[in-house]
């Protein structure tokens, strides 16, 4: 069939808006009429070519829409369901199997590889094959292909074209709170860059019941509305020393923080600003070969934590659904953090996201 998408060509440019071919969904596999998709960081820095990523590619990893085809082998899926697209994974490697899909020993190849397993793409037009499947989904599309078992259904009850983001960065930051740094009631939590990821690690922050919430940036805009959705106190670090700000705030060093910049002066900041026995984390991603420095001495004392987290640790099926229970319950108001665009305008929603204007720009088809 055909079907009009966003395609990333070279580092730097804009998307182009194509009519493709589109392929028919695999045994394994569902195809979803893309209702709407958020953007991410990542599909920029992929697009700029941080990773080595083939171009021509269709990126896109947030969608949402509604299943039109169920390939042969799939069970538990219906045309007309309205689903979330997660991450892609293979769902038979020691990670997959101790329920850490995010940690896959695949993820990298199904999720980054633009194309099938065996080799095969699902787009294509008269220049040749286009690059599909990126996390598992390229939903910068229409119509797209997606690995089934990645997909969450979501019900029909739900605003299905504000949900696409939960797939990634609204997961990321929330879930490296909820699933990975799970702070206590009445703890304190610092969270390093106020973007889409932050924000949503900030606002599970207040859902667990922390109650000392730093946010750190460098944009005070940004730090102004973090002090809206429930932040107690905010750093501008390009004012201030951060560290010593937050030993302050927190008469010593906080619980648990989370890096969402991947910045690596920042990712010291964090670790050196955490409490004895403290725990951070890492979601911010880096070029690959970036290294920060740390003093080993001291910390060696400290006993703090560091984990390295992808997609939040979540297994989607489970996760997704209780962060819209959440959200229905007015206690994750992740909608306040979007703001939707026409697919038309999608590099316009680009530039706003990067500039800082835009937190969660998501596109609508
Ligand atoms: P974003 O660009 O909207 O937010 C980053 C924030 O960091 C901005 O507000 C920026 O002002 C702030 N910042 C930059 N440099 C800083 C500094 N030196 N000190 C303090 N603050 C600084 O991005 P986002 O959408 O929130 O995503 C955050 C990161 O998470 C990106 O790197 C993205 O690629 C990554 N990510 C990781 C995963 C994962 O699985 N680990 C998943 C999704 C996104
Ligand atoms: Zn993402």
């Amino acid at each position: 069939m055909k079907t009009r998408a966003a395609v990333a060509t070279a580092p730097g440019t804009d998307l182009e808006i194509r009519e493709l071919e589109l392929d028919e969904p695999r045994a394994d596999e569902l195809q979803v009429k893309i209702v709407a998709s958020g953007i991410c960081h990542t599909d920029a820095i992929i697009r700029d070519q941080w990773y080595p990523v083939p171009l021509p590619v269709v990126l896109g990893h947030e969608g949402a829409g509604i299943v039109e085809k169920v390939g042969a082998d799939v069970v538990g899926y219906e045309v007309g369901d309205q689903v979330v697209i997660g991450p892609a994974f293979c769902g038979s490697c020691e990670q997959c199997l101790a329920g850490h899909p995010m940690y896959c020993v695949n993820f990298y190849d199904r999720n980054f590889g633009v194309q099938r397993p065996e080799g095969s793409k699902a787009f294509s037009d008269a220049s040749g094959p286009i690059g599909s499947h990126f996390f598992g989904q390229s939903s910068f599309a229409e119509h797209t292909n997606v690995v089934a078992h990645g997909v969450v259904k979501v019900g029909n009850d739900v605003p299905l074209d504000l949900l696409g983001p939960l797939g990634c960065g609204i997961m990321t930051g929330s879930g490296a709170v909820l699933n990975v740094l799970q702070p206590k009631p009445g703890s304190s939590v610092a969270v390093f860059g106020t973007g889409a990821v932050g924000m949503a690690g900030m606002l599970a922050a207040k859902a667990s019941g922390a109650t000392t919430i730093i946010m750190v940036d460098i944009v005070p805009e940004r730090l102004e509305f973090a002090k809206t959705l429930g932040a107690t106190h905010t750093v501008n670090s390009k004012e201030v020393d951060p560290v010593a700000a937050i030993k302050e705030i927190t008469g010593g060093g906080v619980n648990y923080a989370l890096d969402t910049t991947g910045v690596p002066p920042v990712f010291a900041q964090m670790i050196n600003s955490l409490a004895t026995r403290g725990h951070g984390a890492l979601v911010g991603a880096a070029k690959l070969g970036t290294e920060a420095p740390f003093d080993i001495g001291t910390l060696l004392l400290s006993g703090i934590k560091v984990s390295m987290v992808i997609e939040g640790d979540a297994v989607p099926k489970e996760f997704i659904p209780r962060l819209i229970s959440l959200h229905q319950q007015g206690l994750f108001p992740f909608d306040k953090l979007t703001k939707k665009y026409a697919f038309e305008d999608i590099n316009q929603a680009f530039a706003d996201s990067a500039d800082g204007s835009t937190l969660k720009p998501i596109v609508v088809f």
